[in-house]
């Protein structure tokens, strides 16, 4: 019997989905569209998770996979590998899609070790070579300057993990018709080595991925007091700071700002860069913003090549006036 059906891992943070698992969905919908008799499964780990399911349905999911087990409540990478490994064995999907968090990342590792398959992690592109039905997974190579396209002919499942906010969800339709299968799963006698006694959530103070506007700053900002500057003008317009490489590798804000191929996809309404000169490591992770605005002292910075509105200037003016305006209004 031929598998088709895809995979998709629906990661869960407090009994909610993580926006990348929709993001995955809606690209999963895609993909089943050119793969003939194929479903998207939604699978995901914990309990009381029933509000989940019936959203993954709204998302995309034919078939939601609930494995229900309140030891799998807390992220704890070999239980959920194992668990994993069985649900691929039991019910054989021929792709399996995972977001590029954190926990995804080591996750769809230790999976597809077990599994013996191949993994391409961190992709920007996923496709269907549709005679072969083969999953073309594209993601950037040599330090962003190529894009590199790889199969997995001879494994099952063909794996991938997705950057978070590189694809876009679709909104929900909560009249989709979709099944739930619920699996009362027995967590075999495992060797104990993690416990998890409490969860605190780290507050990074960047909240960018998902942010509406995102101002970000750069070598040109000069210092992490200029970034306060940056902080009061994203507050004004209800957004987020980021940053380039260059600002976080001189310490004046954390990883968590950098915005860029090894730092956050994001695709703002709004995003303003400020004395960032536009190299292509920052541009893969800023190119799908709806708008683009950059200030920057130098005319002939690249960063104007792709933004929609450029202001010629000093950030140190420029900023403070364009605050100015907006507390005025
Ligand atoms: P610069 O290139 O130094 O530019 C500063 C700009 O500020 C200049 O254009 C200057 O004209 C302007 N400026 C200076 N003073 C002012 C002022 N007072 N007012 C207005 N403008 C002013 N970079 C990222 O950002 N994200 C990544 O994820 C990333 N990943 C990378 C991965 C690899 C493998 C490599 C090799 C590089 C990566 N980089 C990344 C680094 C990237 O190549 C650039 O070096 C970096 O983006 C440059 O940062 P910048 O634009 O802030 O600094």
């Amino acid at each position: 019997m031929k598998h088709s059906n895809i995979f998709v891992f629906i990661e869960t943070v407090n009994q909610k989905a993580k926006p990348v698992s929709w993001e995955l969905m809606a690209k999963a919908r895609e993909l089943s569209e050119k793969l003939e008799g194929s479903e998207v499964w939604g699978v995901l780990l914990g309990n009381e998770l029933d509000e989940v399911c019936k959203e993954a349905i709204a998302r995309g999911a034919d078939k939601v996979l609930y494995v229900k087990n309140s030891e799998l409540n807390e992220y704890i990478n070999y239980k959920y590998q194992k668990v994993l490994v069985d649900m691929v064995k039991k019910y054989k999907p021929e792709i399996f899609l995972i977001g590029a968090t954190l926990e995804g990342r080591e996750l769809a590792g230790m999976i597809a070790t077990e599994l013996k398959t191949g993994l391409t992690a961190d992709c920007t592109g996923l496709d269907i070579i549709p005679e072969k039905e083969l999953l073309a997974m594209t993601r950037p190579t040599f330090g962003g300057n190529l894009m590199a396209t790889i199969f997995c002919p001879e494994h099952v499942p063909q794996m991938a993990t997705v950057r978070p906010g590189v694809m876009k969800e679709l909104p929900p339709d909560f009249k989709r018709a979709g099944e739930i299968i619920v699996e009362e799963y027995q967590m075999p006698e495992v060797e104990k080595l993690i416990e998890v006694l409490e969860s605190i959530p780290v507050k990074s103070g960047s909240n960018l991925q998902y942010a509406p506007v995102v101002i970000s700053g750069g070598n040109g900002v000069g210092g992490p007091e200029g970034f306060k500057m940056l902080r009061k003008l994203a507050d004004l317009l209800g957004g987020e700071v980021g940053a380039s490489r260059a600002a976080v590798k001189k310490g004046w804000v954390p990883y968590e700002y950098q915005v860029g191929q090894t730092g956050k996809t994001i695709r703002p309404v709004l995003y303003i860069a400020c004395g960032i000169s536009g190299a292509i490591q920052h541009i893969v992770g800023i190119k799908e913003s709806d708008i683009i605005v950059a200030i920057n002292k130098d005319e002939n910075a690249p960063i104007f090549e792709v933004a929609d509105m450029g202001i010629v200037g000093d950030l140190h003016k420029v900023v403070p006036a364009l605050i100015e305006i907006i507390e005025n209004k």
